[in-house]
């Protein structure tokens, strides 16, 4: 187990080891699983990882997957976290969240862990050269300080550079065991190829005579490739660190093959030629039944293959940091020093690089753009705007160049949402008064629900109403149901009897105004007009009524209350 592992995530691992014995419901098929993020095994129905503190929304999953890379970072929240992109690193530089000394591994540190400091192609985004900290700029391949290509370690000197200025780096003894292990892959990759057919390599093929390093032992290959570089120009030639470790790691193996195939080839030659049945069993002895075509003639001057093998590598590193043109001119070096055109479509594939780039980029902008708008008209604001928030200012500035203004559609986005939430408030207001009103209805209090329709007429957007009930009917309604359910009024008497009736209470007021008892009398009148409709009124009645009143106050005015007896 790492010792940076948590310990309680060590107790997690074992458990799952161990709960398949128990019988007991296997581990997947429970409520638990591990989080996509951090393997720590959490609820499956959580929406955020309570360890690691991801949350799982679509937004995020998504956003999360489109940075999958190669290059690890040490979190102490998420030690188990997947890889990101190299570009994904230097955003994150960016923003301050890894720093100098934080602890990252990528291709540059063959995967394993260093500072970020050490940490070859992405020292500099920091600003200093991973080999001795001096002062870089992100855009610089060699180090103006130690002189050594900053975007691998080992890294070769700059080219053309006199030696004496190059400096050792500042961790040497870590420094000069990363040439060791570079050697020794060197070595490795070669031991296949030369074991099951001795024949020597292409470029030393040509070589009329073989020759002390055509040994076919991957030892020997790394040793002649060690010695063939101190042959070649200063500027092609690895650092003297190389060399000289070179030198010191192997002499012994290396001189004692040297020595046995230079006594033993022209023992093998001279029997070869001069004893035929010695020169047949030779011939079978390398699988070879015809006699070996001659050489090929070398029209070019002769270029090591070593060199070949680093120009190869700059090239793969220039492409590798998006360097084009580089890796370009690169490429053509080669094919100019050796002649080889079957490198010319490597040529092509890298001119189309930028627009293939170019269209990825396009793609993923656009697809990022299309997700935004769908969260947004499914009014998941904070995933539209979390999904936007993602694109870098570079991008921004150019989709802008391209009419698409996303500063804008955020400011859109939020909007929107500020008027969702409000609507959604409102919503939430309506419904509850609409229960009330509805509940009033059935509870047979039609005056107040009325009243409560009244209110939402009032307060809420005619539109939004109309989604929910049909505010004019119901209302309509109510007003029906109320006047229905108050008593109608006493229904008039028939015609006849209400002529007699009048006829009789005149009569019986004109008696009473006779005895002057104007009260009375002008209660009688009055009786008439409240209980008989107008077109049964006799003629004059309001005249008379006046007179009864008038005579009324007269009498009152004399100071004679009290009707004669
Ligand atoms: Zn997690
Ligand atoms: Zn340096």
């Amino acid at each position: 187990m790492p010792p940076w592992l948590p310990t309680d995530l060590c107790g997690r691992i074992q458990m799952a080891e161990t709960s398949d014995s128990s019988g007991e419901q296997p581990a997947w098929q429970g409520d638990q699983a591990p989080c996509v993020y951090c393997g720590q095994v959490i609820d499956r129905s959580t929406d955020r990882c309570p360890h690691c503190r991801t949350s799982f929304s679509v937004a995020v999953r998504q956003a999360s997957r489109e940075v999958v890379g190669d290059w690890y970072y040490l979190d102490p929240r998420n030690p188990s976290g997947r890889g990101v992109t190299f570009e994904t690193l230097i955003k994150m530089i960016e923003k301050g969240r890894i720093k100098a000394d934080s602890v990252v591994r990528g291709p540059t540190t063959h995967h394993d862990w260093m500072y970020a400091a050490e940490t070859p192609r992405l020292a500099k985004y920091l600003g200093m050269c991973p080999h001795c900290f001096a002062e870089a700029k992100p855009e610089d391949t060699f180090c103006t300080s130690c002189q050594l290509k900053m975007n691998m370690r080992p890294g070769a000197p700059r080219p053309g550079i006199p030696p004496d200025l190059v400096k050792e780096p500042f961790h040497k003894d870590a420094y000069e065991m990363e040439q060791k292990l570079a050697e020794t892959a060197a070595g490795t990759t070669e031991a296949p190829a030369a074991v099951p057919a001795p024949t020597p390599p292409p470029a030393l093929a040509a070589a009329p005579t073989p020759r002390p390093e055509s040994t076919p032992s991957a030892t020997a290959a790394a040793a002649a490739a060690a010695l063939a570089d101190t042959g070649t120009a200063v500027a092609d030639r690895p650092s003297r660190i190389v060399a000289s470790a070179a030198r010191r790691g192997r002499p012994k193996l290396w001189l004692v093959l040297i020595l046995t195939w230079v006594t033993l080839i022209p023992v093998l030659l001279l029997a070869y030629f001069f004893i035929p049945p010695v020169g047949n069993g030779i011939r079978s002895i390398f699988g070879i039944t015809t006699p070996p075509p001659p050489p090929p003639p070398d029209p070019l001057p002769k270029v090591d293959d070593a060199w070949i093998r680093n120009r190869l590598a700059d090239a793969d590193e220039a492409e590798q940091a998006k360097d084009y043109a580089l890796a370009i001119a690169v490429i053509k070096d080669i094919i100019e020093k050796t002649g080889d055109v079957s490198l010319e479509s490597r040529i092509e594939a890298l001119r189309r690089k930028p627009e293939e780039e170019h269209k990825a980029r396009l793609a993923k902008l656009r697809n990022r753009l299309e997700l935004a708008e769908t969260f947004s008209a499914d009014h998941r604001y904070d995933d539209a705007l979390a999904v936007l928030r993602n694109i870098g200012k570079e991008d921004r500035s150019w989709l802008l160049s391209r009419k698409v203004d996303v500063d804008k559609m955020e400011e859109t986005i939020r909007a929107a949402q500020t008027q969702y939430v409000k609507q959604k408030k409102q919503q939430e207001q309506l419904t509850a008064m609409l229960t009330q009103a509805a509940d009033l209805r059935t509870s047979k209090k039609p005056a107040e629900a009325l009243s409560v329709y009244t209110q939402i007429g009032n307060t809420f957007p005619n539109g939004l109403v109309a989604a929910h009930i049909d505010l004019a009917a119901t209302i309509q309604q109510l007003q029906a149901e109320i006047a229905a359910a108050t008593p109608p009024p006493p229904p008039p008497p028939p015609p006849d009897e209400a002529v007699k009736a009048v006829a009789d209470m005149e009569a019986a007021a004109a008696g009473l105004e006779k005895q002057e008892k104007f009260a009375e009398a002008l209660a009688k009148l009055e009786e008439i007009k409240t209980k008989f409709d107008q077109k049964f009124w006799p003629d004059a009645l309001e005249d008379r009524i006046r007179q009864v009143k008038a005579k009324k106050e007269a009498l009152e005015f004399f100071g004679i209350d009290s009707p004669k007896k």
